[in-house]
């Protein structure tokens, strides 16, 4: 090869080569137009879906009432306005316990609880809301999004022509107002206390009555001597229900509800027919609500629980180790009992189980430990 072609060739290699560095130059002198400009025009989509959620919260309940407005919100913006969802407290729409049937029947799009309200569809449901003596907030996060949690659970709603996401979690919930010092089990002996769900049948094994009291109606049975007790979620909503004013003592930790898990739920038949990027908004979004509420949870769980203690001079007392040790035997009881021979509740009870008892361990090592030692 001639020593001209050469050049010319390693000069076209080295243009080749020096390319994307000039157009890169050329575009850092002068941007294109539409970046001097605020925002961009993005196209509307041509079909805009219009849903109705159902809640099984009354109407603007504080957070968890809020939540369902923000997912919509949430969705609305990601979606482009793909996806408009109507958001109805309970019995605006269906009364709150049917919002299951409706929305797996599909007559309501989606639908917002706890899954423990559907105990009685399939008693597995409750492993995703809060068992007594259950795992917390962060270790059910941790089953349902890497332990094998979050399958189990869309099998189990695929039963029903439903597809969950989390929602929110509570965090541990309180033990309750009490009228009575509960000092030993013996104490929890012909106590009538409002306390629904396996923590109720708990209660019964220990001597009390489980008395079904609707939320609206449980200042005026404890304060007629209806109940002798309560439980309800945490300072902030127990402060508006106002139990202060006829209570005398304010009982932790909540044994029965170590961090409710909160749900959405859509109809699977339309959910699965969705494009894959809608899919994927209507999770995307329910991540950023499990964020969201248990946020908001523990900082007005925080200002309450002051406001309590330093202006009601609230008492609050510890359940005693020896206590809790007997309901937790009575615990394991009621869930063998609830599951009985039913497989797929049995696959989620063994599942959920062996990771609590893997995580636990860890947990103790670290998080009680830095509560123990540190943050006394
Ligand atoms: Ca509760």
């Amino acid at each position: 090869m001639k020593l001209d072609t050469l050049l010319k060739l390693k000069t076209i290699k080295l243009f080749l080569l020096m390319l994307p560095v000039l157009l890169y130059s050329s575009c850092l002198g002068e941007p294109p137009a539409s970046m001097n400009t605020t925002s961009y025009s993005v196209t509307k989509p041509d079909h805009v879906f219009h849903w109705k959620m159902t809640t099984t919260w009354p109407p603007n309940f504080p957070v968890l009432g809020e939540v369902a407005e923000k997912y919509a919100k949430w969705v609305d913006e990601m979606s482009n306005g793909q996806i408009k969802i109507k958001v109805y407290g309970g019995g605006e729409l269906v009364p709150p316990l049917e919002a299951f049937d409706s929305v797996s029947q599909g007559t309501i799009e989606m639908g917002c609880g706890a899954a423990y309200y559907w105990a009685g569809k399939t008693p597995a449901a409750q492993f995703f809301a809060a068992v007594p003596f259950g795992m917390n907030s962060q270790q059910l996060t941790a089953w349902m999004e890497t332990g094998g949690g979050y399958e189990l659970w869309k099998k189990t709603y695929a039963q029903f022509n439903l597809v969950p996401f989390m929602g929110g979690n509570t965090g541990v919930q309180m033990g309750g107002w009490f009228n009575r010092e509960i000092n030993s089990i013996e104490d929890f002996k012909g106590l009538k206390m409002r306390l629904p769900g396996i923590g109720g049948k708990v209660l019964e094994k220990a001597g009390g009555a489980a008395v079904l009291v609707a939320g609206s109606e449980i200042y005026t049975s404890l304060e007629r001597g209806v109940i002798d007790a309560t439980e309800w979620v945490g300072p902030y909503h127990d402060y508006k229900m106002g139990f202060h004013k006829i209570a005398k003592y304010y009982y932790t930790p909540g044994w029965h509800e170590a961090g409710t898990q909160l749900e959405f739920f859509i109809n699977k038949g339309l959910h699965d027919r969705l494009p894959l990027h809608l899919q994927s908004i209507l999770e995307g979004a329910a991540k950023r609500a499990q964020v969201w509420v248990l946020s908001e949870f523990d900082k007005q769980n925080g200002i309450y629980l002051n406001k309590l203690v330093n202006e009601d001079k609230v008492e609050i007392r510890e359940f005693s180790k020896e206590t809790l040790d007997a309901l937790r035997g009575y615990t394991k009881e009621a869930i063998e009992e609830m599951i009985g021979d039913d497989p797929i509740s049995r696959e989620v009870y063994e599942s959920y189980s062996s990771f609590q008892n893997k995580i636990g361990a860890w947990s103790k090592v670290t998080e009680k430990a830095y509560y123990n030692k540190i943050q006394e």
